[in-house]
């Protein structure tokens, strides 16, 4: 059995958890889990699910979840679900139930002058983090594909310039140490979502992972490779919805918003929504980044471009830097109706264990 602690446990509640193990046949030892929880491991009882353990550790003060043996995804489970993305520049902003993370940017890292002009007006409308591609997947062979190493460099050296963290896709395994290096959080895009080497890498790279949700993924899935990821080391990880594929040609995808409130259901991850690969429309996103708000997610993630009927990929639903600050105040003010702030790079701070969600139903009913 595994238990997720807070890391402030103190020894004398450490000592007592211990003696609740001997008590019940096991051995307890304390292992680091991530920047605010430590994993205590009861070995012992043969393996077996032990429901009356479990309660009482449920019990216990600074207990956050319990893993019972026999669960499938144990670590998808047990996530703490708040972490900080640290940028080596500038101040972290803090992904989970407090805060709102709001990232934006262009689709593609395409020119100095776009992307310049695009993350200025980011940064000022108060967006969290700036978002760019510079390995692009494309469904054709003959379109843009991204700058690649260039790209990454130039969107670097812009969000430095504007002071925001940066995150950015990673499509080939060979490709993850340099994207590492330059970029705050690593995407995995949705056509990826089960490439499993590809999770793994990224996993252990040591820095956070944004997720997204395969086109056609179940919840399940989805949350089967989130467990890559966090198998692989990685202990700050966010999973994203981007819609599915439906039948309906006149919206690019079907953004499934209950898969917000479902997920959190299994998981403390956070969730962001990206109304922009959902919609592929500009004026249906304003309205879908609301409902994402509503529906409980953690964050959005919209595409903005200075002169989209330019843009080299993913024009029809780009924002223009003047819908910016609609689209921010609107989310300002429902984040408050949820309780929430929205995350701002001045006013992030790490991640506090004690701000945490509500068990998800599955625990709750398990204690009952
Ligand atoms: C993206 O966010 O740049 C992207 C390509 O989206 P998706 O993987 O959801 O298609
Ligand atoms: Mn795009």
């Amino acid at each position: 059995m595994i238990l997720v602690l807070k890391r402030g446990v103190a020894g004398p509640e450490r000592t007592s958890l211990q003696e609740l193990a001997v008590r019940a046949g096991r051995v307890c030892r304390f292992v680091p889990a991530s920047d605010d929880a430590v994993v205590a491991i009861l070995d012992g009882g043969r393996d077996r699910p032990d429901p009356d353990l479990a309660a009482r550790a449920r019990l216990w003060p600074g207990v956050m979840a319990v893993v019972e043996p026999g669960e499938e995804l144990p670590l998808t489970r047990a996530a703490v679900g708040a972490f900080a993305v640290a940028p080596r520049h500038g101040r972290p902003v803090t992904f989970g139930p407090r805060d709102f993370v709001w990232i934006a940017g262009p689709c593609s890292v395409e020119d100095p002058t776009m992307l310049g002009e695009v993350a200025t007006a980011v940064a000022a409308a108060g967006a969290t983090m700036l978002r760019g591609g510079a390995y692009k997947p494309r469904t054709s062979p003959y379109s843009f594909a991204g700058h690649g190493r260039e790209g990454l460099l130039l969107l670097e050296r812009v969000a430095q310039d504007v002071g925001l963290p940066v995150v950015s896709e990673v499509l080939d395994v060979r490709d993850v140490d340099f994207v590492a290096q330059h970029v705050d959080m690593l995407q995995v895009g949705a056509r990826n979502m089960q490439n499993f080497p590809l999770l793994s890498e990224v996993g252990a790279c040591g820095r956070p992972v944004l997720l997204k949700r395969g086109p056609a993924s179940t919840l399940d899935e989805l949350l089967a490779a989130a467990e890559y990821v966090l198998h692989a080391g990685c202990t700050s990880l966010a999973l994203c919805e981007r819609g599915v594929r439906g039948f309906d040609p006149n919206r690019r995808n079907v953004l499934d918003l209950s898969i917000v409130p479902a997920l959190r259901e299994r998981t403390n991850l956070p969730v962001i929504v990206d109304p922009s690969h959902a919609t592929g429309c500009r004026s249906l996103v304003l309205p879908m980044a609301k409902a994402a708000v509503a529906a409980g997610a953690d964050g959005v993630m919209v595409e903005v471009h200075s002169r989209p009927t330019e843009a080299l990929s993913d024009p029809t639903q780009a924002l223009l830097p003047a819908d910016l600050d609609e689209l921010g105040t609107a989310l300002r003010a429902l984040v408050r109706l949820e309780q929430r702030a929205l995350a701002s790079v001045q006013e992030a701070v790490t991640p506090d264990a004690s701000v945490r969600r509500e068990p998800a139903a599955h625990d709750r009913e398990r204690t009952t």
